[in-house]
């Protein structure tokens, strides 16, 4: 239904304000009134435009194209809302696409019935241009927010991408060190050995050095096979012994790190059902965080074992140790893959790709359980692991 003369002359006051009726009647002589579906491109940004368009039903979105993938909405425009207004002025190209996005009615003025209109009255064009530049400070100001936040958006992800550039070239060089470290180590015994210089317990004792250097390095290559494959190798769950489990990871803690037995105690304060869980991965799990607490404790420190029942349905254990501790920054950072604590040179003193934590951590969630970090440096840590005791047949 088309809009009666009051409500056109209505419309054009609240577009105009500081216009006389006169004037306003002069405008509205010269107007056209237009309906359209939703979609619809009314101008479109970079096309000269020789309209100006006030919406009297319905909405249309005013977006910018940036470049060729991007566009940035400005605003939804409704009722009494106008643009194209520079088009009355002049003959640059549309800074906007506009489209409607429901069924729309307008009333549009073309360039020529306008021109001819202020022609005849200098002062409504003077009071059009004033307007009309106020309106289109409003819409760049919309723009120029827009802009910063995409911009710091792009900060954040550049930020992001510097650190994690940062990790692989760090992750690089500890790579390197932790191999060439033992890989010289046992070129030199096999050099020897070669060359007829060791003989009889001397050569025995090289040869062991060997392949405790070697075994050391199958360890840090196959920490790295099983991050890079956990995510695409699934678990085999079958009813297991947690108990067992953690008694083994002990074992194979303090044989791989050399320690003194003396130096872990085991505690068992409940016994634990069978639980359903991956057993080489949970014994892995559990294996670092005991490996870790020899690595950072000194030699006559003790590292504590508990395992206990957390509630009826929850396993417990906490790996206590009364090493260097973590700082508190870095302990919400040393469960992600190659993450290593920096500073006074702690991540040279001891060996480690970063790994074992992120591997952990992987593990005891994909048993929906938990595993969390309490530090104080100087003084100690403890991990505790929480797993879910599964019924043994669910
Ligand atoms: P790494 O192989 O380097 O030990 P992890 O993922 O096991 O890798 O541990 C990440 C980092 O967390 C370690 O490099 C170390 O800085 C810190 N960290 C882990 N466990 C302990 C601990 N028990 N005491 C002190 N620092 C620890």
């Amino acid at each position: 239904m088309a809009l009666n003369q009051s409500s056109r002359i209505e419309l054009l006051q609240h577009v105009f304000p500081e216009l006389t009726k006169k004037e306003l009647q002069e405008l509205n002589d010269a107007a056209l009134e237009q309906a359209y579906i939703p979609g619809v491109v009314l101008c479109r940004q970079g096309e000269i435009g020789r309209r100006l368009f006030i919406i009297s039903e319905g909405q249309a979105e005013i977006f910018v194209e940036t470049d060729k993938s991007q566009m940035i909405l400005v605003k939804n425009v409704g009722p009494t809302d106008y643009f194209g207004e520079m088009s009355l002025i002049n003959d640059a190209p549309r800074a906007a696409t506009v489209r409607t996005i429901s069924h729309c009615k307008t009333l549009e003025i073309d360039r020529e019935a306008f021109v001819a209109v202020i022609d005849q009255n200098p002062a409504l064009l003077r009071a059009i241009v004033r307007q009309i530049s106020n309106h289109l400070r409003n819409n760049d100001r919309i723009i120029i927010r827009e802009l910063r936040k995409k911009n710091e958006a792009l900060n954040v992800a550049y930020n992001n991408l510097s650190s994690q550039e940062k990790l692989r070239t760090d992750f690089i060089a500890t790579l390197s060190h932790e191999l060439r470290t033992p890989l010289t180590s046992a070129q030199g015994f096999l050099h020897l050995i070669n060359r007829g210089a060791m003989q009889g317990e001397a050569q025995k004792t090289a040869l062991e050095a060997v392949t405790r250097n070697v075994e050391k390095m199958v360890g840090l290559i196959n920490n790295l096979l099983v991050l890079y494959e956990m995510h695409l190798t699934s678990p085999e769950y079958s009813n297991v012994n947690f108990e067992k489990i953690v008694q083994e990871a002990i074992q194979e803690a303090r044989t791989m790190s050399g320690a003194q037995p003396t130096s872990i105690k085991f505690v068992q304060q409940d016994t634990l059902p069978m639980i359903r869980g991956d057993r080489n991965g949970l014994l892995l799990a559990v294996r670092s965080l005991i490996e870790n607490a020899l690595k950072f404790s000194q030699d006559n420190d003790l590292v504590l074992v508990n395992l206990y029942l957390a509630d009826e349905n929850t396993a417990g254990l906490d790996v206590v140790d009364q090493g260097i501790g973590i700082p508190v920054e870095a302990q919400k950072h040393v469960f992600d893959p190659f993450y290593r604590v920096e500073g006074s040179g702690a991540s040279r003193l001891f060996s480690g790709l970063g790994v074992g934590l992120a591997i952990s951590k992987f593990i005891v969630e994909q048993h929906k359980g938990q595993v969390v970090v309490e530090s104080e440096p100087g003084e100690g840590s403890t991990f505790t692991i929480r797993l879910p005791l599964l019924a043994s047949d669910e």
